[in-house]
């Protein structure tokens, strides 16, 4: 089973504005409140893709109550731990031409009872799980390094970790070896401190990150595909033109192509394929973790994967 942990859930909101004007009254319309989150992002295009998984995290007051509701309805198993604190509410603006403009509040704080309530669950449910994701920002009053830990759980279990992660938590929990990480161009400059120019530098960062035990890099590259890097090869994604409409979640739902690849037992290149495929998908769509399976199935015929 593929278990995705979701510290920092959220209700997110999203408004479509003809043009965003700081400083100045606006007409939205408005579209319904979704459960979201990096990791309930994932959950979603996997259960669209047809997998069970189970989302576990931290959920808390009014709005966790919500975003409990929104997952039930949809039928995404979910054993979220609960916390005192108010989970937390992120808008997306986006405008006429499709520009967006996120606005993140930071969430709620976690106590020390709650972690340890937390760790009982993750341990009985680590028994279950093939492939752990791990997806997003940790929330207030996680230690700085709770993805190595968790990391090292799933090391010790044989548990493939797939992290998803920026910033410190992101440099922290590459030392636990996860199977894969996913930055974009941007993540990936932030945790080397190289500006990057083109491919090969993509592929020279990669390899210093490789020799701290990650198995696998894939660096998504937007409209430009992707690039993964591991000890034995190269591969680059080629990905057809789209039109995009929002891609805020792309990345989630890249994550969630790989995840089932690899526990279907695709290989890389299939596996590459379908993750390039769900966050095409998902760009074409204004709702976050939203993708379509005819169009899928057309993307993944029109992707090339070549050794680079
Ligand atoms: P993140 O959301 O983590 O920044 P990306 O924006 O790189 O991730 O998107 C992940 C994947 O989604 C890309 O590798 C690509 O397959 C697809 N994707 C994202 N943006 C576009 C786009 N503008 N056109 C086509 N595909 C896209």
């Amino acid at each position: 089973m593929i278990t995705v942990i979701t510290f920092n859930p959220s209700i997110d909101r999203l408004y479509k504005l003809n043009k965003f004007e700081i400083g100045s009254v606006q007409r939205a319309n408005f579209v319904n409140p979704t459960a979201g989150g990096k990791g309930l992002n994932v959950a979603k295009v996997l259960k669209k893709l047809g997998e069970d998984v189970n989302c576990i995290g931290f959920l808390g007051g009014f709005n966790g109550k919500y975003i409990k509701s929104k997952l039930d309805e949809i039928g995404i198993k979910n054993n979220f731990t609960q916390i005192k604190e108010e989970s937390r509410i992120c808008l997306n603006i986006i405008d006429s031409n499709n520009k967006s403009t996120e606005i993140l509040e930071s969430g709620p704080n976690i106590t020390k009872e709650e972690i340890d309530e937390f760790e009982n669950y993750l341990s009985k449910v680590l028994e279950e799980t093939e492939i752990l994701v791990a997806s997003g920002s940790l929330a207030k009053g996680l230690p700085k390094d709770y993805y190595l830990r968790i990391g090292n759980l799933c090391r010790q279990k044989n548990i493939k970790f797939i992290l998803d992660s920026s910033g410190e938590s992101l440099k922290l929990g590459i030392n636990s070896k996860p199977y894969l990480i996913k930055p974009n161009i941007e993540e990936l400059e932030n945790l080397s401190k190289i500006k990057i120019k083109n491919v090969d530098d993509i592929i020279n960062i990669s390899r210093s990150i490789l020799l701290k035990g990650v198995e696998n890099i894939c660096v998504s590259m937007g409209k430009d595909g992707m690039v993964l890097v591991n000890k034995d090869f190269v591969y680059k994604v080629e990905i057809p033109n789209i039109k995009i409409v929002n891609t805020v979640g792309s990345g989630d739902s890249s994550i969630a192509g790989f995840s089932l690849g690899i526990l279907k037992g695709y290989d890389l290149k299939d596996t590459l394929k379908l993750s390039n495929a769900c966050g095409m998908s998902n760009a074409m769509h204004i709702s976050t973790g939203d993708v379509n399976l005819e169009d899928i199935d057309k993307f993944i015929d029109e992707i090339k994967v070549y050794e680079y």
